[in-house]
Formats: structure tokens, C-alpha cells, sequence
């Protein structure tokens, strides 16, 4: 079963692709998933945050293989890293085949998958492609 893929990805001109994150305007901090309400460190309000485009790239801070999960894809086993964004915030997202001995440390590059791939958006060792720096 495919999902829908979420409003929170995008690709640039070059085809890299990037994450639709927030930037408070008072407090300068940097929210992904975007916040619905306002910003979570200094509380404003939701008019005081600033759609920003995150480049899908970072450092993995830690990894775990998923053996058995409640859905069938992506199917089992697959790897899913706690990532640090170069700009800032930290998620969870599943690494590809080809990267799942990543270590804490390595540097990690979003690949979009096909539209109806679920996850939309995996990370991968290997540079992504123009634009994303090494
Ligand atoms: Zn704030």
C-alpha cells in the first residue's frame, strides 16, 4: 500500500531534494517537522514562523536495524538513523540497503524515492547528487 507523499519534501531545480522545515523569527530556531501552533523554544505564535527550505543532508547520531514493524514496507530488515541536519534540526529517517552499516558519524545525503515510494525520502552515504556538499 502506498501513501501519500508529504507536503514536507520538495526537490530543487537540480534535483536534490529538500525538507519544509520552520525558522522562528525571534528566537532563530529551526523545526522539522514544521510546529502547528508556534515556535516550541520562546512561544510565538504560529504568524512569527518563516517557512525554510532544510538541504537533506546531516550527521548520523545514532542507528538501530527494524527486524519487525507494523507495516510491510519498507519490508524488514531496513535501517533507521536519528540524523542531525546540516541546518540544524535532528529526525529519524530510514537509510538505504546500500548504507545500512552506517556508523555514528558518518555523513548522510536524502535520496527521494519514487512518487509512491514509502518513505518518500531515504538517506544514503554515498553524495546525493549537485548542490549537496561532501
Ligand atoms: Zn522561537
Amino acid at each position: 500500500m502506498s501513501q501519500p507523499r508529504p507536503e514536507l519534501l520538495g526537490n530543487s531545480s537540480d534535483g536534490t531534494p529538500f525538507l519544509i522545515g520552520q525558522r522562528c523569527r525571534h528566537c532563530s530556531r529551526v523545526a522539522f517537522p514544521p510546529d502547528p501552533y508556534g515556535c516550541e523554544a520562546c512561544g510565538a505564535l504560529i504568524d512569527q514562523l518563516d517557512c525554510v527550505e532544510l538541504r537533506a543532508a546531516g550527521v548520523v547520531q545514532a542507528v538501530a536495524t527494524v527486524h519487525r514493524h507494523h507495516r510491510e514496507v519498507p519490508p524488514t530488515p531496513f535501517t533507521v538513523a536519528a540524523i542531525v541536519l546540516d541546518d540544524g534540526p535532528l529526525l529519524k529517517a530510514v537509510l538505504t540497503d546500500q548504507s545500512a552499516g552506517a556508523q555514528v558519524g558518518d555523513r548522510v545525503y536524502g535520496i527521494a524515492e519514487p512518487p509512491d515510494s514509502s518513505p518518500p525520502l531515504r538517506f544514503t552515504r554515498e553524495h546525493g547528487g549537485p548542490g549537496v556538499d561532501r
